[in-house]
């Protein structure tokens, strides 16, 4: 028995896709109607880092929301590992920009809550606690409180809540987007390091474009009014090593252009 939930936890998922196709969003008030997204279509392969970057309102967090089942499409599809989404599921972890941790538990709880809620026992839970608190530093923290953390930590934190559930992916929401400009320097290397570690498939939300180039391998380039994809961004370009600005030249280039396409 041991045995079998011990492989249940270590096994890799299936290779996983995310599929788009024509997805238009469209929020009804009482007074008007909004066309939050207009036709968008976007394909990420399995084990696959991309961004969606776009100014802000141009449909991001929507169509994050729609991948995480949170929100409906109004029409289009939208399917995560050859399935279409029909709601909410552990397998697509969520890491948003404002803090989410439940400030009643511990760091270590917060980490186990999923694996709690799917009946795990408590020494299983830990194995798997333990080895996120590690792959995030904070292993002396598994004790403490929300409140005793810094933005960056409570942001760890959430990382490994959504890693321990082994999600097929992971949807980030501008995940360091309130944090100061050193600390989210460091969490973007932490967040690589992860990527490379876990091949988990990140679609990663932003309005940055260095931090666009310097985390994922494509990018979609957003504009609003209504929201749509202008283009398609190759980023995988060796414009990095070692975590450092290789490529002054041809990062300038990609940049400027992406600068344009933001322009109109
Ligand atoms: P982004 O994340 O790119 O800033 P959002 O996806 O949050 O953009 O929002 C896109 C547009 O849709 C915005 O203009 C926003 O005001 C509108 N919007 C978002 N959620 C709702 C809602 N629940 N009801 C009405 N309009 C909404
Ligand atoms: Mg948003």
């Amino acid at each position: 028995m041991v045995m079998a939930l011990k492989s249940q936890v270590q096994v890799k998922q299936a290779e996983i896709e995310i599929d788009i196709q024509g997805l238009s969003k469209i929020y009804k008030t009482k007074k008007n109607t909004f066309q939050a997204l207009d036709n968008v279509s976007l394909h990420v392969k399995n084990e696959e880092f991309v961004s969606i970057l776009g100014p802000s309102g141009c449909g991001k967090s929507t169509i994050l929301r729609i991948l995480a089942g949170l929100e409906d499409a109004t029409s289009g599809i939208v399917k995560v590992g050859g399935q279409e989404v029909a709601g909410p599921s552990a397998e697509r972890g969520m890491v948003f920009q404002s803090y989410t941790l439940f400030p009643w538990l511990t760091v270590q709880e917060n980490i186990e809550f999923g694996l709690k809620l799917k009946g795990m026992k408590a020494k299983q839970r830990k194995e798997i606690s333990d080895k996120y608190l590690e792959l995030v530093g904070l292993e002396r923290f598994a004790n403490s409180f929300g409140k005793e953390l810094s933005g960056g930590m409570k942001q760890r934190v959430a990382i490994a809540r959504s890693l321990a559930n082994n999600p097929e992916v992971l949807l980030m929401d501008e995940p360091f987007g309130a944090l100061d400009a050193q600390t989210k320097q460091s969490m973007q290397h932490l967040l690589l390091d992860i990527w490379k570690k876990e091949k988990t498939t990140i679609v990663f939300i932003t309005h940055d474009i260095d931090e666009s180039l310097f985390l994922s391998q494509r990018i979609y380039v957003m504009e609003a009014r209504p929201g749509r994809i202008t283009e398609e961004i190759d980023a995988d370009l060796n414009l990095f090593k070692d975590g450092e600005l290789a490529d002054v030249d041809k990062f300038m280039k990609v940049k400027k252009h992406i600068i344009s396409l933001l322009k109109h």
